[in-house]
């Protein structure tokens, strides 16, 4: 059994009878048999079909924000705009994969030779709790356009998300089958990779989780990608918009009560404008109004689970004891974290070295710009980075200095349907989103007529 529980008041929500061996059988079957009808037809018929899905996310986005704010505990608002993301990116996709997909000519001496990219089969999808509809609507959205079919197994504390998303597919007349949830924990994990029915694997979550599920996939030779954590670092320059940079900064590090993969983790800051940007960063966290995340004027709600909430308070505990400083925050009330920032971190604390995964800002300074991007690389994770200065040139140059799949320069961190997303080192391999997350399921065929 398992029980999602509101972790603004820890009241229970619900339980779910855990899928049995018969059931997940069933389920695997209907994939298959899904798959075979799915991949023949037209990719504008599935084309209409994402776009079906993103109108109705769009029209009943209040009630299935209600649902993630309720399991996980982020604003209502933050709730809405995930399940507007989400539908905006189907109509991404449903305006640009038919030319993302097209056949593509490769001049050669043989009378045609060309490449097209066809479905693999069922992919079984591993999410987290931090974005419930967004991390799966990233991978499935383009994944069935391409003509896969989804197997999801979600993270327990969300499962009501999980079939709420079955449900969105079902509603906007998807064949049974192309998107099923199996309501698992990681015991059965190991099985379905090891199905012959399972051709991929996709994972957002922990590099842990990561490292085990490419493992058992990489015996099997079948594809994985992997998102994993991050410690993002955000590089304050001397010659930066200090005010812009702190908003953003903490907009970055708070959002979703820090529980982000791209949240600014790290402030690495030039020496020359620490003290004006650390007032600026604690003006802006004094703004932060925690509560009922339900609330029109909360502005951030609890931590999504009691053991999350309990990881970050070790976190800050343990970098204190090594000699890093709190500035602000650190009370707690169950999950509801009060925001802190954390200055005079260094490697070695775990502020630095770990993943932070809640509402915990650290300041590390920096002497110059080549020791704020030394600082940066001076991580085991690579997903993001962002750069504030007044000079495009030079954050152009550092830009491709930094050891992570993105960099925004001078604005917030984020994912867009319409750029790669993902990281390198411990953060993962392989990209979601745009024309390359699109081409990540599929076999790249190439023919050749003489
Ligand atoms: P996990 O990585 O443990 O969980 C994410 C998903 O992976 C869940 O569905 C989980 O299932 C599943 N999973 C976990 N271990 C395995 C495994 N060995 N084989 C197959 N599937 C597995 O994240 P947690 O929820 O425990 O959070 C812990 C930390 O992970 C966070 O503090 C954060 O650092 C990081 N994290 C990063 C995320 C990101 O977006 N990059 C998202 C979430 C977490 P189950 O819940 O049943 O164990």
């Amino acid at each position: 059994m398992f029980s999602s529980i509101n972790p603004y008041n820890q009241k229970k929500l619900k339980t779910y009878r855990a899928d049995s061996p018969a059931v997940i059988e069933r389920k695997l079957k209907q994939a298959d048999r899904a798959f075979a009808d799915w991949s023949a037809l037209s990719l504008q018929e599935r084309l209409d079909a994402l776009r079906r899905v993103g109108e109705h996310l769009t029209a009943n986005n209040q009630q299935l924000g209600a649902l993630i704010t309720s399991e996980m505990g982020k604003t209502l608002k933050e709730a809405v705009a995930e399940i507007d993301k989400c539908a905006l990116s189907c109509h991404f996709y449903a305006d640009h994969a038919a030319e993302f997909l097209a056949d593509q000519t490769i001049q050669t001496e043989a009378r045609s030779s060309f490449i097209t990219y066809q479905p693999l089969g069922p992919v079984l999808a591993i999410m987290p709790w931090n974005f419930p509809f967004w991390q799966v609507f990233r991978f499935a959205i383009p994944g069935l356009i391409a003509g896969n079919v989804g197997l999801l197994k979600h993270a327990p504390n969300v499962f009501g998300c999980a079939l709420a998303i079955d449900e969105v597919f079902r509603t906007c007349g998807l064949p049974e089958g192309v998107f099923q949830s199996l309501l698992i924990d990681v015991a059965p994990v190991d099985g379905l990779l090891k199905d012959r029915r399972v051709k991929a694997v996709t994972l957002t979550g922990s590099s842990r989780a990561g490292a085990s599920v490419a493992t058992i996939a990489g015996s099997q030779i079948k594809k994985s990608v992997l998102e994993l954590g991050g410690s993002d670092a955000l590089l304050v320059l001397a010659d930066a918009d200090l005010e812009k940079a702190a908003e953003t900064a903490v907009r970055s590090r708070m959002q979703n009560a820090g529980q982000s993969c791209i949240a600014a983790k790290r402030f690495i800051v030039e020496k020359a404008v620490k003290k004006p940007f650390t007032e600026l960063v604690l003006h802006y966290i004094e703004q932060i109004r925690q509560g009922d995340p339900t609330d029109d004027d909360t502005t951030m709600g609890p931590m999504a689970r009691l053991d999350l909430a309990d990881s970050i308070e070790r976190q800050c505990r343990q970098s204190v004891a090594k000699g890093a400083k709190l500035l602000t925050g650190g009370n707690r009330d169950g999950c509801n974290v009060q925001p802190m920032l954390l200055h005079k971190v260094k490697p070695g604390m775990p502020a630095y070295d770990e993943e932070t995964f809640g509402p915990l800002a650290v300041l590390i300074e920096a002497k110059n710009e080549s020791d704020a991007v030394r600082l940066a690389n001076l991580s085991d994770f690579g997903l993001g980075s962002a750069i504030w200065t007044e000079d495009i040139a030079k954050a152009d140059r550092l830009a491709r200095q930094l050891q992570v799949g993105s960099v925004f320069v001078n604005g917030l961190m984020r994912s867009d349907a319409r750029v790669p997303f993902g990281g390198i080192k411990q953060s993962g391999f392989g990209r979601e989103l745009s024309e390359i997350g699109l081409k990540e399921f599929v076999n790249v065929k190439t023919v050749w007529i003489e």
